[in-house]
């Protein structure tokens, strides 16, 4: 009973949400859409989606292709809920081996994504924790600026397009820091547009947010300068592409993965870079 309260909860928190979006029609209907399809159960998807034009390398799922949902440019895996950020983090992880049952590692997931988050729970020697400042399904709620642990807790953290929503993104990277141990990796991702930050505190209506940071509750927009914010909180970074990861286009498309996405890989001292 609690959890269908929950989920109605979600239902309503995400309807709220898409009301203030610019287009809040089609938003509203890929939400009913999404309620509907995402809680038939995992067999029928699969069943229903069945196909040889695409693959989800997070879930193992053949698809006759990914659905296009709530904004024009996503690509949901119809099975796990991936997007295409989700599979080349799943990728990412795989291509450098930064998880392996050799290692038992101390693992920290901000906002974490469904698809990822079912996989990583299943390994048995990753100690897992998912923390949200929002999300009552999340293991914590906490605030990223604030982070409850102490310094050197972590291997690996993830933190995936949660920066562009936090107004002092400069102490979450302190602590995203600090929680690290040494040799451990933050893989950091945000939305990038150009070469520069672009910031103003006092945009906060949700259209003019949308219009100028991409999304009605986003604070920001980063450029690729955010490298020298991670590298003042203290890491050591480097800038991971999709061309890193796999080397053809026939594979990008087949596996949905993005194109202008960059992953962060964010080391603190000690740390061997992938
Ligand atoms: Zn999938």
């Amino acid at each position: 009973m609690q959890h269908l309260s929950q989920r109605f909860t979600r239902f309503g928190f995400h309807a709220r949400l898409a009301l203030h979006s610019p287009s809040p029609v089609r938003r509203l209907t890929d939400l009913i859409i999404a309620n509907i399809l995402f809680n038939l159960p995992v067999t029928l998807r699969k069943q229903l989606f069945v196909g040889e034009r695409s693959f989800c390398p997070l879930c193992h799922s053949h698809l006759s292709g990914f659905l296009n949902l709530h904004r024009p440019y996503h690509r949901w895996c119809p099975v796990c809920r991936s997007l295409q950020r989700h599979r080349l983090i799943w990728l990412f992880l795989e291509r450098f081996t930064m998880i392996t049952p050799e290692q038992p590692q101390t693992m920290l997931h901000f906002a974490p994504e469904p698809g990822l988050a079912r996989r990583f729970a299943q390994m048995p020697y990753l100690r897992y924790i998912t923390a949200d400042r929002f999300d009552r399904s999340a293991m914590m709620r906490l605030d990223i600026t604030t982070i409850p642990f102490d310094e050197n807790t972590f291997d690996l953290i993830l933190c995936s397009h949660v920066l562009e929503h936090v107004p002092n993104d400069r102490q979450a990277m302190r602590e995203l820091y600090r929680v690290l141990k040494p040799g451990g990796s933050a893989l950091i991702l945000v939305p990038i547009q150009g070469e520069h930050t672009f910031e103003d505190a006092t945009i906060t209506d949700p259209l003019l947010r949308e219009r100028y940071f991409g999304q009605f509750d986003h604070v920001r927009m980063y450029g690729t300068d955010i490298i020298q914010r991670l590298q003042q909180a203290g890491f050591q970074v480097q800038a991971v592409s999709v061309s890193d990861i796999v080397t053809t286009q026939a594979e990008i498309e087949w596996m949905g993965l993005p194109v202008n996405e960059t992953i962060f890989a964010c080391h603190k001292e000690g740390g061997i870079a992938p």
